[in-house]
């Protein structure tokens, strides 16, 4: 590759050759700023310029230990915006400057069982950006190039399509879980995902009912103006039973309150990776054909699907606060805190 220049420090070319990563170096550490030689690609990757990267409660969950599958030190973040940087060998579907989406599956097997049945979100040796393989928490991140989203034609900024590849994806995979006659639908913690999968759910035509922590006013306003037909305490008996639930918050005690509330017949869908303990509770809650279900990862035909349809829908809210990189510790507290509405999103160029 020829000779290794060393230029001068705070020259343009000794600022693009290295990249600044937020690194946890094990569960429950703090995350640290690293500045790092440039990653780059194998054949069958690219390096992306991180333009923006939405904080995802997944991260809070990584850096609480809760995921077993990390591998550290790693970079959080799997709701990844950027412009293709450098090809690795082999790469001939993305081009250079390209505007691409990198998601939460970062790769599959394709020799399983799960991956050869269209299942790849259930793969038996999968990677997960963020997590086994460092993602977005970073001004570059190294990704497979098959499992990049092209984001050409989506008609949103970098920071408002960043919660897409997360937030937005597990709620268009619970919400066709969900089924597609679930007319009246209620959705549990009112946060990134649910927000987005309410105007998609709305749109479609749908009555949805907003159940959030109790008295969280700001929150459930957020509902209302997002076309929501009612809102109300998790722990409140909606005003008609649903066709449907889907639970985005990570509480187990949610799951026997939503299956009361919704029908015979209906369907409660837990959309997150990691959730507190389920209480006991009698089986006549289950009884009558209610079925309960969880949504997990996603895949790369969830990800076309989600995008096509995008284009066919009035144009979505997205709510982002958004914040420099080096305040992505910042952006996770306010994150487990609750304060603010929409997604957290990190923006690497920001001064
Ligand atoms: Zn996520
Ligand atoms: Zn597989």
């Amino acid at each position: 590759m020829g000779i290794k220049l060393k230029p001068a420090m705070n020259s343009p070319a000794a600022a693009e050759e290295k990249s600044l990563a937020m690194v946890l170096r094990g569960a429950r550490a703090a995350l640290r700023a690293e500045h790092r030689p440039l990653p780059e690609p194998a054949a069958g990757e690219v390096r992306l310029r991180v333009r923006a990267c939405a904080v995802c409660r997944t991260d809070l969950h990584l850096q609480d230990g809760d995921l077993p599958m990390a591998r550290w030190p790693v970079v959080p973040g799997h709701e990844v915006v950027g412009t293709v940087d450098a090809l690795g060998a082999g790469v001939t579907d993305l081009r250079m400057g390209q505007r691409v989406g990198v998601p939460w599956l970062g790769g599959s097997c394709g020799r399983c069982r799960y991956c050869l049945a269209g299942q790849e979100n259930l793969c038996d040796a999968p990677e997960f950006t963020g997590c086994t393989r460092d993602g977005g928490f970073a001004t570059h991140v190294v990704a497979r190039a098959d499992f990049c989203v092209p984001l050409d034609h989506l008609a949103l900024d970098d920071a408002s399509a960043a919660p897409l590849l997360c937030a937005g994806l597990i709620g268009w995979r619970s919400l066709r879980m969900a089924g597609a006659d679930a007319h009246v639908l209620g959705l549990y913690g009112f946060g990134a995902a649910a927000h987005l999968i309410a105007q998609v759910a709305v749109a479609q035509g749908r009555r949805v009912l907003a159940f959030t922590r109790a008295g969280d006013t700001a929150a459930q306003q957020h509902a209302r103006e997002l076309g929501c037909a009612w809102v109300g305490d998790s722990d409140q008996a909606p005003p008609e039973p649903l066709d449907a639930a889907i639970l985005f918050a990570p509480v187990g005690a949610l799951v026997p309150l939503a299956l009361k509330a919704v029908r015979k017949g209906g369907r409660v869908v837990c959309g997150g990776i990691h959730m507190s303990d389920i209480p006991a509770f009698p089986y006549a809650l289950l009884w009558q054909e209610r079925q309960l279900l969880s949504a997990a990862n996603l895949t790369r035909a969830d990800a076309r699907e989600f995008f096509e349809a995008l284009r066919t829908l009035p144009p979505l809210h997205v709510h982002t606060r958004r914040y420099p990189l080096q305040a992505a510790g910042q952006a996770m507290d306010d994150l487990r805190a609750g304060r603010f509405q929409g997604a957290a999103v990190l923006m690497p160029d920001a001064p």
